[in-house]
């Protein structure tokens, strides 16, 4: 019998995928949570129905989510990831030889348990990493409790539903203005330029009431809404559109380069329409 799986990217729109096996599937105290083996997109994280990430084209929302902020900062040494319980984030934040203390905060220790296990090719790397420090914990409790303790914060964070809901408003925003540095910077992935239009808006507009800088950048990822992603930068000094001098890109990667970084912020003019 033929297995497929849909998500349900908006009441008039599915996308069905060819599924090979069903690798793990159980609910945790936050969400479902299901892996998927994939006949098109290889090894899939599923939460609560919504696709977090694929072996496809993993290496394109996490080289785009971390290195653009990273290198926008001159010497980011403390950085936190808030969520991106599948490892993706964490690895290339630890490629960055700078980082002295890479914070990790996750609500759910079972999505973080089930990609050690399932999708080990995202954290492998970090895991005997003594810069790593994984904290089972809400962000937004984290992010109340941190002053100026961070360079940079990537908010790889599920959908504005369930857990991740409060992770898209303003008092989130005004704590990862206190939790940062003088001249820190924080992005988050915002979803579909297409689908998602009023709460990108709604994002860019607290990010904006609270930072000097704010900018809109976008990726191609084909298993996302609509295949274009929106993630949003806050920064108090450095202007991200370009690295930061003094800095270079000294590792492989296979989405990111420095002409990608000053690209990406290239806007469609109905994209642009969102920021104004
Ligand atoms: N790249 C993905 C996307 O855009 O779909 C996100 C992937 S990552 C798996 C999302 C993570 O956010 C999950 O591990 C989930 O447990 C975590 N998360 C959701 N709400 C959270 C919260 N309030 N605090 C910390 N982590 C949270």
């Amino acid at each position: 019998m033929e297995l497929w799986v849909t998500e349900q990217q908006n009441d008039d729109v599915h996308f069905t995928i060819r599924v090979k096996k069903t690798l793990f599937t159980e609910k945790s105290e936050y969400q479902d949570i299901s892996v998927l083996e994939t006949e098109f997109f290889g090894k899939m994280l599923i939460l609560d129905g919504v696709i977090q990430t694929t072996t496809f084209d993993e290496f394109i929302y996490h080289e785009m989510i971390v290195h653009v902020p990273m290198f926008s900062h001159k010497d980011p040494k403390r950085v936190l990831v808030i969520g991106g319980g599948d490892g993706g984030s964490m690895r290339e934040v630890t490629r960055h030889h700078c980082v002295e203390i890479a914070q990790w905060v996750d609500i759910d220790a079972k999505v973080i348990e089930t990609c050690k296990e399932y999708l080990p090719e995202w954290s492998n790397s970090v895991k005997d990493n003594p810069v790593v420090h994984l904290k089972i914990e809400d962000g937004i409790k984290h992010m109340r409790e941190s002053q100026g303790l961070y360079d940079v914060i990537i908010v790889d964070c599920s959908d504005p539903v369930g857990p991740g809901e409060k992770l898209f408003m303003y008092d989130f925003y005004r704590d990862i203005h206190h939790a940062l540095n003088e001249d820190g910077l924080f992005v988050q992935q915002t979803e579909s330029p297409f689908y998602h239009r009023e709460l990108i808006r709604s994002v860019q507009k607290d990010v904006r009431s609270l930072f000097p800088i704010t900018r809109l950048y976008t990726a191609n990822i084909p298993t996302y809404p609509s295949g274009l992603h929106c993630f949003t930068i806050g920064s108090k000094k450095y202007d991200p559109s370009s690295l930061c001098a003094g800095r270079s890109l000294d590792f492989e990667t296979r989405c990111y380069t420095p002409e990608t970084h000053s690209a990406c912020f290239v806007l469609p003019k109905y994209v642009r329409e969102l920021t104004e």
